[in-house]
């Protein structure tokens, strides 16, 4: 519960603080990044609490990961690209804590 309350928490922060004057939009946009979990309905079963994201959904595996963090470098792209890196290091964190 406290992982997905962090999907939804962070971002809230982060674009509070960087984007002071359009933190809404950009929020809104970071939270068009929860989308690549839609490769979970991929996995049968759908969701396992016991089951780590990171490497074992398509969407969640090191090539798309090096993709979300070179994306950060277009300008027009940084929300949803952050957001996409954010994503997977809160995926990663819940990872190490199980
Ligand atoms: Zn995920």
């Amino acid at each position: 519960m406290l992982h997905l309350a962090l999907h939804f928490f962070v971002p809230f922060i982060l674009t509070r603080w960087f984007y002071p004057e359009r933190w809404f939009g950009a929020y809104l946009i970071m939270m068009m990044s929860m989308m690549i979990d839609l490769d979970h309905l991929f996995a049968d079963p759908i969701y396992d609490s016991n089951r780590c994201s990171i490497g074992f959904h398509p969407m969640h595996k090191v090539i798309p990961i090096v993709g979300y963090i070179a994306l950060c470098a277009i300008p027009k792209l940084r929300a949803l690209s952050i957001g996409l890196v954010i994503h997977v290091l809160l995926d990663g964190l819940d990872c190490t804590l199980m």
